[in-house]
């Protein structure tokens, strides 16, 4: 069955898109745990060398567990192509070495992902890329950020932990106005609440860490977008090697077959835990698109078929008061992984966030008083009474 069979439904793509099963006519996907491949006789290694005759070599460039879920991600995202990594960070990596050159200039969203900013401001300008970064929501920054060098625009929506959203029918029209790149890390939606490249986005990055495994059990990234750029993107992959791991890619790939149904339930438990913080007597301001009040709530709802399963908010008082919001759950896992069906919880200012200096972080809206709450999948009863014996201590 090919991946692009558009005569099934997404569903149905989720579960059966991008797999060839074996003679063994196996039922579930097999997991090829293999470094290498054999060839029938020495002219076919030589043709298989020299790229005369397609097949696998090694499991840097091609292992039929990591296509399959290759295969199953593109039918997902509608991209003509992903290119699976080892981690949404080797993805985003990929992106940058492959398409970018010294003097060229990227546009980065400011409140991106902290690893993401770590590895342009520390990493990427060593090799003479300019970096810029504007206000997610902020269109007239973006315009105004764009210079005669300027190769890609770079967001991630809604971003974290603030749930901003950013409008990205406006943004590729921006970034397609001055040539170039427009690229979404789409980690927080998955492509079951959005679909960057249908909105303009040229390529989309993923964490496949968080919601596509679902369980928090291993790494893994994914790049995905059209033939052509994605070639660039397997080229860089293949020569410097941040390739995923066949038994992860088994994990994604049956992570996949479960995906809509737990996005839906991580963005209603979500949606739930938001309404019931807003009315908290303690909580000063909760941060989360599906409330009507978000300033992005109009923008979600019209490029998302749902809210996601993150939500934060600002105790009354300062950084005591959020720790021991924190210190008094029972059930909720203090820790900085999200996307998991364990509800995770976080206090941004010291860990996730706590690398950028004073001025960007509060430029960020990260307060002492913000928490942020990844809502998994337990009993939502369960999670707002966890939170509740924090809150009555403040
Ligand atoms: C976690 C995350 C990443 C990085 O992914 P890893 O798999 O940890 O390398 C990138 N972007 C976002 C939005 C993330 O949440």
């Amino acid at each position: 069955m090919s991946a692009h069979d558009d005569k099934l439904q997404q569903d149905t793509l989720a579960i059966r898109a991008g797999y060839q099963r074996t003679h063994e006519n196996e039922h579930s996907e097999a997991l090829f745990l293999t470094s290498s491949y054999l060839f029938e006789n020495a002219e076919m290694a030589a043709k298989h060398f020299s790229n005369e005759v397609e097949g696998n070599v090694y499991s840097r460039y091609t292992n039929p567990t990591v296509r399959a879920f290759e295969e199953r991600l593109a039918a997902m995202e509608e991209g003509e192509q992903a290119v699976a990594t080892a981690s949404g960070m080797a993805a985003t990596l990929s992106v940058v070495m492959a398409l970018l050159q010294s003097g060229d200039h990227i546009i980065c969203s400011q409140d991106v992902f902290g690893s993401t900013r770590v590895m342009l401001n520390n990493y990427i300008i060593k090799f003479g890329v300019e970096v810029t970064y504007v206000a997610l929501t902020d269109l007239s920054a973006w315009q105004q950020a764009i210079q005669p060098n300027t190769k890609m625009l770079f967001c991630e929506t809604p971003s974290n932990p603030m749930s901003e959203i950013a409008d990205l029918e406006a943004l590729s029209a921006i970034s397609k106005q001055a040539g170039a790149l427009f690229v979404v890390d789409n980690c927080f939606c998955t492509p079951v609440l959005q679909k960057p490249l249908n909105w303009g986005a040229d390529i989309v990055v993923h964490s496949a860490t968080k919601y596509l495994d679902g369980q928090g059990r291993c790494l893994g990234g994914a790049v995905v977008g059209s033939h052509e750029l994605m070639n660039k993107v397997v080229g860089f992959l293949r020569a410097a090697g941040p390739s995923m791991s066949p038994f992860n890619a088994w994990i994604f790939l049956k992570g996949l077959e479960t995906l809509r149904i737990r996005m839906q339930a991580h963005s209603a438990n979500a949606a739930e835990l938001a309404s019931w913080l807003n009315a908290h007597p303690m909580v000063t301001k909760v941060f989360y698109a599906g409330l009507e009040d978000h300033p992005g709530h109009q923008l979600a709802k019209k490029q998302q078929s749902d809210f996601g399963g993150v939500v934060s908010f600002c105790v009354e008082g300062g950084r005591t008061e959020a720790w021991r919001v924190l210190d008094s759950t029972k059930v909720i896992s203090l820790t900085a992984n999200l996307g998991d069906t364990k509800t995770t919880i976080v206090h941004p200012a010291t860990t996730t966030h706590g690398r950028l200096s004073d001025e960007d972080r509060l430029q960020a809206g990260i307060t002492d008083n913000l928490i942020r709450v990844a809502v998994g999948l337990e009993d939502i009863i369960d999670i707002k009474n966890d939170l509740k014996i924090g809150l009555e201590l403040i």
